[in-house]
């Protein structure tokens, strides 16, 4: 019987969608199905467990599965709730499903020294979060713990501030509230314990390994063409610091232009966009890239 890897990702939720496209664009072939536990993927030995994100970190470290896509905002609290330590680490940060664990109140504003915090009510479902901090912090307050609906709390009396996840903040708006401090960034990550794994397996994990790493570094980075000054190439290209050194082509009917292209992080670019058209750089197009494979 062929061996499988087994990826627990979450079944229904903020991370899932992003987790099967990500999945997808490696080229692994799957149906996710209402009621299933397991999707088989088809074209690969590999299943997908569908499971609730807070049970990836305990099922990971417990070999229920070999990997896990999570939150980190999850795997930290599940680390610090637990009554022993997961075996569950991160592997690699995958970049999407951006989010902070915030604190936040009806009015920002009197707790904008954490001290206020002292003696007050504060409702999360982070509790193991939420006391870390408050304990480096040195504050005593009392934790309220929910299970959702969080930013109800102070509207409905039961606290007067609440640590919640905000990634656009138009919910906790909608109700009233305004953040006043972040405590913890997070974003989507890939985990593993520390077992090893047959051979088999490890070398098909670190095929998807590499397809995953080649996946998120094509969304990160662009292809960009430009037109510039054949003198101002060299200074261009400082500014566009991308896999190889620029392809240049000659323009024609101009001896003075040329054409670049070369890849590049968007963030680099957005950077140095004016940098590059004082230098003289027209024409600029970006262009998505597909994948990238190393
Ligand atoms: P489950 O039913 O699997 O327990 P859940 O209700 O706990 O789901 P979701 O709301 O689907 O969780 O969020 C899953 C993860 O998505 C969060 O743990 C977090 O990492 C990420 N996320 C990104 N943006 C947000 C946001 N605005 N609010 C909540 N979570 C977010
Ligand atoms: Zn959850």
């Amino acid at each position: 019987m062929t061996e499988r890897l087994r990826i627990a990702l979450q079944k229904k939720g903020r991370l899932a969608e992003n987790s099967f496209n990500l999945l997808r664009k490696c080229g692994l072939n799957f149906t996710v199905r209402g009621g299933g536990l397991l999707a088989r993927v088809k074209n690969m030995p590999i299943d997908l467990l569908l499971v609730r994100d807070d049970d990836i970190p305990s099922f990971v470290a417990n070999n229920a599965a070999d990997i896990g896509i999570v939150g980190e905002n999850v795997l930290v609290e599940e680390q610090l709730v637990s009554n022993v330590e997961l075996d569950a680490n991160i592997i690699m940060r995958l970049g999407f499903s951006k989010c902070k664990l915030c604190l936040a109140s009806p009015d920002g504003k009197s707790f904008e020294s954490i001290k206020s915090l002292k003696n007050t009510r504060i409702a999360t479902t982070y509790p193991g979060v939420l006391r870390k901090f408050l304990f480096k912090e040195d504050i005593k307050a009392t934790l309220v713990e929910m299970k959702g609906a969080v930013e109800l709390a102070p509207s409905i009396g039961i606290a007067d501030s609440i640590c919640d996840l905000v990634s656009s903040g138009a919910t906790l708006e909608a109700n009233g509230l305004k953040v006043f401090k972040t405590i913890l960034d997070s974003e989507a990550v890939l985990i593993q314990s520390n077992r090893s794994l047959t051979p088999k397996k490890e070398l098909l994990l670190k095929k998807v390994l590499r397809r995953i790493d080649g996946v998120i570094k094509s969304a990160e980075t662009k292809y960009v063409m430009l037109n510039a000054p054949r003198e101002k190439v060299d200074k261009i290209t400082e500014l566009l610091p991308g896999s190889d050194s620029p392809t240049i082509v000659p323009l024609a009917g101009s001896d003075n232009l040329v054409a670049l292209q070369a890849v590049c992080t968007e963030k680099i670019l957005w950077e140095n966009l004016e940098d590059l058209k004082s230098l003289g750089a027209r024409a600029i197009l970006v262009l998505p890239i597909e994948k990238m494979m190393s």
